[in-house]
C-alpha cells in the first residue's frame, strides 16, 4: 500500500500548530512513524524570556549512514481568517490545489518525506536497507528559533546520534517543482552606526558640530555592494533601514545621530573580519573628522556552503529522473534552520514551490505533492540501496 502525502499533509495542516503551539501536529507524525516502526522522541526546550517549545526527532536504523529529513511543523499566524477564500486550517482542495497555512512551508515537504519514507520501508521490509533514516522536526522555526532546531541537535548529539546527509523540506522551487535546490546561504550581520556631534541653534552651525553630516558621509561610504560575487554567492550588500535622529526642533542642531543596516555576506567573509572591513572603511570615510562608533548584534547566521559533489549530485539527479529538470543549485534568499546544521553534516534545502509561503490562501498543485514524494522516495533509494 502506498502512503497518501495528501492526506498526511491535510492532517498536518488542521492543526493550529502556530508557533509556539504544538497544536497536534507533532503527536500526529509521532503516531504515524511510530507505527512504522521509528523510535520517536519529544523533547520540550525553555529559555527565559521565551516560550516553551515541543520538538520532535525519530529514527529508524541503527547503522550509518544516518539520512536526516528536517523541517518544522510550526507555521505563521493566518492573519484575518476572514481574508482566505479556502479557511486556514481546514485542509480544503479545489481546483487540483491543497489550500492552508503550511501548505507549502512546510507542511507539504513533511508529508512527502513521511510518505516517501513509508513507501521505502514498505518495499524493503520495514526497515532501511542499509543505514538510517531520521527526522528532526521543531515547533520553533517561525519565532525567534531558540528552543528549536539549535537545541534539538544539541540534545541529539549528547545522545550520541550522528548525521551523515541533510535534507531540510523548506520550499526551495522558485518557479517549478524541481527548478531549484538551495544549497548555502548568506551570512547576516546587523548593527547600528552612531554618530555623535554638538548640540547647537541652527542659526550658529559654526558652534554646534552636526553629526547628519558626518552620518551622510559614513552612509555614502558604507552602503551598497561590499564585493564583487563570488562563484557560488551573489556580492555582499550593507543596507541602511533606518536614519534616526529623533528630532523634533526645528532650529536644532542635533547631538547624535544613528542609523540601523543590515549586511548580508557571501563566502568572501567571515561576520569577524567583515566587521573590521567596514570600521576600515568608516575610519577612512570619517578621516578625524566625523565621532562614530559601532554597535554590533549578536548574529547566529554565519554563511555557509555545501559544496556540488556526490550528496547534491545524488539529490539533482533524482530530481532530475522524476520531473527531467536539471535543478539550479542556490544561495538567494533568507536564512533558515539550515545554518544550525551545517555545523553536524552537510545540508540541502529541498522543497516545493514557495511562492505563497506566508501568503493568506497559501496552497500548493495537489501534483506536486506527488511528485515531490517520488523525487524524495528516489533519494532515499539512491542513499539506502
Ligand atoms: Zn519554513
Amino acid at each position: 500500500m502506498t502512503a497518501d502525502p495528501v492526506a498526511i499533509a491535510r492532517e498536518l495542516i488542521r492543526c493550529r500548530s502556530v508557533t509556539p503551539e504544538e497544536g497536534g501536529a507533532l503527536d500526529y507524525l509521532q503516531g504515524v512513524l511510530g507505527r512504522a516502526g521509528f523510535a520517536v522522541h519529544r523533547a520540550t526546550f525553555t529559555e527565559s524570556g521565551a516560550a516553551a517549545v515541543d520538538n520532535l526527532y525519530a529514527r529508524i536504523g541503527t547503522d550509518a549512514p544516518n539520512l536526516m529529513f528536517a523541517g518544522h511543523t510550526d507555521v505563521v499566524p493566518p492573519g484575518d481568517e476572514a481574508a482566505w477564500k479556502h479557511p486556514p486550517f481546514d485542509g480544503e482542495i479545489a481546483a487540483g490545489a491543497l489550500y492552508g497555512r503550511g501548505a507549502v512551508d512546510m507542511k507539504g515537504g513533511i508529508a512527502c518525506f513521511v510518505a516517501a519514507a513509508l513507501d521505502h520501508l514498505d518495499a524493503s521490509g520495514g526497515k532501511p536497507k542499509q543505514g538510517s533514516l531520521s527526522f528532526l522536526i521543531t515547533g520553533d522555526e517561525e519565532g525567534i528559533a531558540v528552543n528549536g532546531t539549535i537545541k534539538l541537535l544539541q540534545w541529539a548529539a549528547a545522545r550520541g546520534e550522528t548525521f551523515a546527509h541533510c535534507i531540510v523540506g523548506e520550499p526551495s522551487s522558485h518557479e517549478v517543482l524541481g527548478d531549484t535546490i538551495k544549497a548555502g546561504r548568506r551570512g547576516s550581520l546587523s548593527g547600528t552606526l552612531i554618530v555623535s556631534g554638538r548640540q547647537g541653534h541652527v542659526a550658529y552651525p559654526d558652534r554646534a558640530d552636526n553629526p547628519i553630516r558626518g552620518m551622510a558621509a559614513l552612509i555614502s561610504a558604507l552602503q551598497g555592494p561590499l564585493d564583487e560575487r563570488s562563484e557560488h554567492f551573489d556580492s555582499s550588500n550593507l543596507e541602511f533601514t533606518s536614519v534616526d535622529v529623533g528630532n523634533r526642533t526645528v532650529n536644532l542642531i542635533p547631538a547624535e545621530a544613528r542609523a540601523r543596516f543590515n549586511i548580508r555576506y557571501n563566502d568572501r567573509h567571515s561576520a569577524t573580519a567583515l566587521k573590521t572591513l567596514i570600521e576600515r572603511r568608516a575610519q577612512a570615510a570619517a578621516a578625524d573628522r566625523v565621532h562614530y562608533s559601532f554597535d554590533w548584534q549578536p548574529s547566529n547566521a554565519d554563511v555557509f556552503l555545501t559544496k556540488p559533489g556526490p550528496f547534491t549530485e545524488l539529490a539533482a539527479a533524482a530530481i532530475a529522473e522524476v520531473t527531467g529538470r536539471n535543478p539550479k543549485l542556490s544561495t538567494t534568499g533568507g536564512t533558515s534552520d539550515a545554518r544550525f546544521i551545517k555545523d553536524y553534516c552537510p545540508v540541502l534545502e529541498f522543497g516545493l514551490v514557495g511562492q505563497t509561503a506566508h501568503h493568506v490562501d497559501e496552497c500548493t498543485p495537489v501534483k506536486d505533492l506527488a511528485t515531490l514524494t517520488a523525487i524524495y522516495r528516489r533519494i532515499i533509494e539512491r542513499y539506502c540501496a
